[in-house]
């Protein structure tokens, strides 16, 4: 049978936006002295657009568009849909793509009028180990500083246009931060994006513990080191990376808008999408258990 508390507890966390799917999750989030946050999508918003172009020689700035864009046709990525939202905003036609391949955490793949073309960020070109002339790393670390994100259009190792795709904060995130520090809880960013835009994402939220470029398959490895440490994790999440590193943590939290892959693995889901509703996990489930014992 289940204590009435918790039923009711339950019932009382639909009523503040959660949805909790496994009451072991929130028997545990009273304990929680650390909550990972992934990144896009979670933080941010994740509706990315494309805010720059930087052409190599002998390119322009359309072709290279709507080459990138035919490149990420079959590719549901947030980065990919600002690229095929961009060149449509152009009108730009797009070119025939086939031979889809994605390499997750790093880029696509594709072939486009008889060329063999990829689009990714920074693990990409450590992958093909690219060399950036002058302009382009440049243009990069410009992009960096303001806290976009840098995509490379590639044809084997050379470099054709790199893309400045921004995200933006959600406007809850810095209270949702700011709340959880002040309830004694470490906040950490884990991402698959680069070191620079994760530090421009932690400055913006005041979380200095960051974990940039983390693949995929590695964001679980990275919550079992920190309960190796004796921390006691949640882990936020919105998309497909994200489902194993939720299910390693001692607290899943899904964003409801998240993917059905995150939302079938957290234990607890944000119906409304709110960081700011994880707070209310943690003081929901100190209230629950105080009055357990
Ligand atoms: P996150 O952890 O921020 O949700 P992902 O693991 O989905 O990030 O992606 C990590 C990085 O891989 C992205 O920041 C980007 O550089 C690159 N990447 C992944 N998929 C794509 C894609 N379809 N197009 C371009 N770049 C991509
Ligand atoms: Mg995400």
């Amino acid at each position: 049978a289940v204590p009435l508390v918790t039923a009711i507890s339950t019932t009382l966390g639909a009523r503040n936006g959660l949805l909790i799917r496994d009451r072991r999750g929130l028997e545990e989030a009273r304990n929680l002295n650390t909550i990972v946050f992934d990144k896009t999508g979670t933080l941010t918003l994740g509706s990315h657009r494309v805010v720059e172009i930087v052409a190599a020689k002998e390119n322009d700035p359309d072709t290279v568009l709507s080459l990138a864009a035919a490149v990420e046709r079959d590719s549901e990525h947030p980065i990919a849909q600002a690229l095929l939202k961009s060149a449509e905003d152009k009108g730009l036609a797009l070119p025939r793509s086939s031979s889809f391949e994605a390499a997750a955490g790093k880029g696509v793949e594709a072939v486009v009028e008889a060329r063999r073309l990829s689009v990714g960020g920074p693990a990409l070109l450590r992958e093909r180990n690219v060399e950036l002339d002058n302009d382009m790393e440049n243009a990069s670390r410009r992009f960096g500083d303001n806290g976009q994100a840098a995509i490379y259009l590639l044809e084997g190792e050379n470099v054709l246009a790199v893309f400045a795709i921004a995200d933006q904060v959600r406007p809850e995130s810095r209270e949702a931060v700011a709340k959880l520090q002040s309830m004694g809880i470490e906040v950490v960013i884990l991402t698959g994006d680069s070191e620079a835009v994760a530090r421009s994402v932690g400055r913006e939220l005041g979380i200095d513990t960051v974990f940039s470029g983390v693949l995929p398959d590695q964001k679980s490895d990275k919550i079992k080191e920190l309960q190796a440490r004796g921390k006691r994790v949640a882990m936020v999440g919105d998309g497909v990376n994200d489902a194993p590193a939720l299910v390693t943590a001692d607290v899943g939290v899904a964003i409801g808008a998240g993917t059905d892959v995150a939302v079938e693995a957290g234990d607890v889901v944000l119906v409304r999408s709110d960081p700011r509703d994880i707070a209310r996990i943690v003081t929901l489930s100190r209230a629950t258990y105080r009055k357990m014992i």
